[in-house]
């Protein structure tokens, strides 16, 4: 597995996960509007267990942006 270090504090205590809020959190191009959002990602994070940095903020489907 690839050795993923914290942009903090350099340790390799790192967790992957998705941001969340009673669903996903979606990252949705500026120029979607209205109700029916066509194009939309999930974002997928790393977290540092040692220092609670949260980072490498990645688009789950770049394809649909
Ligand atoms: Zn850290």
């Amino acid at each position: 597995m690839e050795k993923i270090k914290c942009n903090k504090c350099g340790k390799e205590n790192i967790v992957k996960g998705n941001l969340q809020h009673s669903g996903s959190v979606l990252f949705v191009p500026q120029d979607q509007k209205g109700l029916y959002v066509k194009k939309a990602s999930g974002i997928i994070a790393h977290a540092c267990k040692d220092c609670g940095c949260v980072f490498d903020l990645t688009l789950e489907n770049p394809e649909k942006i």
